[in-house]
């Protein structure tokens, strides 16, 4: 009987575990990806890219013959409807880590065995199981370099090659149309600016990664922190869709650090930040939902996410030149240089005192590289909130940091157009890509700080002596 494979954060036919598996067993394979509940609750941007990736995917699919089928519902109705019109006597997938994820797959899990259905899932979307991963004492790890020291060394097997073929069952099941998805449909800030900033599929990520070993990453160690380079993987995008497996990362950087490539290690060791952040995330789900740290419910943090202080945050107008550069160059192309994520981190959540799940949220609207347990974690880390958290009096002064990593300016002059006699294009596509409400010009005029950068510090410090923790 026909095996399906259910198509999730994995849209790729190399190093697919489930999809291997399904091929070399010899059985008909129906490929399937449900618009479910958890593709339901995305925000407008990683559901625009997940839309892109899955089309892309789709055509992948086509290209050895097969099909991808798409419907729309509860991933449990969408897999036993299918197990019956395709007389499937297995479903297999790879598994995923965040909260909402692991509880849809258990439910589908037992209800599927329960059927008499061969359910089963299958490792890949990370480099180490996060419940593989132990301290001496039987614990999960809370702190990132211990962490690092106990996977580093691990073994971490070959990835699987490319599926080339698979058979196709007698008649293929009836499939929706993607475009009736409408899967951009939220995409309110003008879907082609941010589409020539998206590369999709899987052969345009084993290109990044490619160009990226070649002539980025022995640099890396210096060029990462500075935004205005190209001197980092942009691996985030792809890692997150599945479009490529951490593993061929892995490997590909640990062949590099053979070569002698003096910035491999530090790029391994990101690549296991993204490991750390599913651990936590898996052994602590508060880590998406609360301050995982709760004696940081006692903080006055302000949690009005209409203030005007905050819209103008979102909207690139808080008159400090490097947060609404950064902000900027997230709503245009979906991303943001790690550096700039935590200075506008720490701004919002120290020089604004405002929670920081409302920044949280903001991103997970914005962010083609959206990914549930580096965003969680990435925002408590700023915050001080969070496991192996910077603390909370260390703020960032985004001016001295600007002149440190931005000396020349390239950065806030390629995302912010005020003040330039002729801004770069860039910086005009913001204007074109935000929504018409909104009321923006490039001839506005840059708006004055929304708040001092001393007394946004002062009023930040003082709250946190105030506290009673
Ligand atoms: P590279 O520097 O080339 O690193 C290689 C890979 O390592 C990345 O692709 C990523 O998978 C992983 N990695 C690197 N830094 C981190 C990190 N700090 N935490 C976890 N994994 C990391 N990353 C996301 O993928 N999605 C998010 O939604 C996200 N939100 C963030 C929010 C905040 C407030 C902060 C401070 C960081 C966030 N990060 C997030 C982490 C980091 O900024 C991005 O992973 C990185 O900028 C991606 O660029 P790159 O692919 O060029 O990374």
């Amino acid at each position: 009987s026909p095996i399906i494979v259910w198509i999730r954060r994995d849209l790729r036919l190399s190093d697919h575990a489930a999809l291997s598996e399904a091929a070399g067993s010899g059985r008909p394979v129906i490929p399937v990806f449900l618009h479910d509940e958890v593709v339901d609750r995305l925000g407008a941007a990683p559901k625009w890219r997940f839309g892109l990736g899955v089309g892309a995917f789709a055509e992948a699919l086509a290209g050895i013959g097969a099909r991808l089928t798409l419907r729309r519902g509860t991933a449990l109705e969408g897999l036993r409807a299918l197990v019956q019109e395709t007389g499937a006597g297995a479903v297999w997938w790879q598994r995923a880590y965040d909260p909402a994820s692991q509880e849809r797959d258990r439910a589908v899990k037992a209800a599927l065995k329960e059927d008499g259905v061969d359910a089963r899932s299958f490792a890949g979307h990370l480099l180490f199981e996060p419940w593989t991963v132990e301290t001496k004492q039987g614990d999960y790890y809370k702190v990132y370099t211990p962490f690092w020291r106990a996977v580093k060394d691990r073994e971490v097997p070959a990835a699987l090659p490319s599926v080339s073929e698979l058979r196709a069952p007698q008649r293929w099941p009836e499939s929706d149309a993607l475009a009736d998805w409408a899967m951009g449909a939220a995409m309110d800030r003008g879907a082609d600016i941010v589409g020539r900033y998206v590369r999709v599929g899987e052969a345009a990520a084993q290109g990044r990664l490619g160009a990226f070993i070649a002539n980025g990453i022995a640099d890396y160690d210096e060029a990462r922190d500075i935004p205005a380079e190209d001197g980092t993987s942009t691996l985030s995008e792809p890692l997150t869709y599945g479009e490529i497996s951490p593993r061929v990362c892995w490997h590909a950087g640990m062949r590099a650090r053979q070569d002698g490539k003096p910035g491999a290690e530090a790029w391994l060791k990101e690549l296991v930040w993204r490991e750390f952040a599913y651990h936590l995330l898996h052994h602590t789900p508060r880590l998406e939902t609360g301050n995982w740290r709760p004696e940081w419910d006692a903080f006055p943090w302000n949690e009005d996410d209409r203030r005007a202080e905050v819209i103008a945050w979102t909207r690139g107008r808080t008159g400090v030149d490097f947060v609404d550069a950064a902000m900027r160059e997230m709503y245009v192309t979906g991303r943001m240089h790690n550096r700039a994520r935590m200075i506008v981190a720490s701004y919002l959540t120290k020089h604004l005192m405002t929670h920081w799940k409302i920044g949280k949220a903001w991103f997970e609207d914005c962010l083609v590289d959206w990914d549930p347990a580096s965003n969680a974690l990435g925002w408590q880390w700023s915050a001080g909130s969070g496991p192996d958290a910077t603390p909370y009096f260390r703020i960032f002064n985004p001016a001295t940091q600007r002149r440190r990593f931005d000396p020349d300016r390239r950065y806030v002059r390629r995302w912010v157009a005020e003040g330039q006699g002729q801004p770069p294009r860039t910086a005009l596509d913001y204007f074109a890509a935000v929504p018409r409400a909104w009321g923006l010009s490039p001839d506005d005029g840059y708006p004055a700080p929304v708040v001092g950068l001393d007394a946004g510090r002062k009023r930040a410090l003082d709250a946190y002596e105030r506290r009673d923790f």
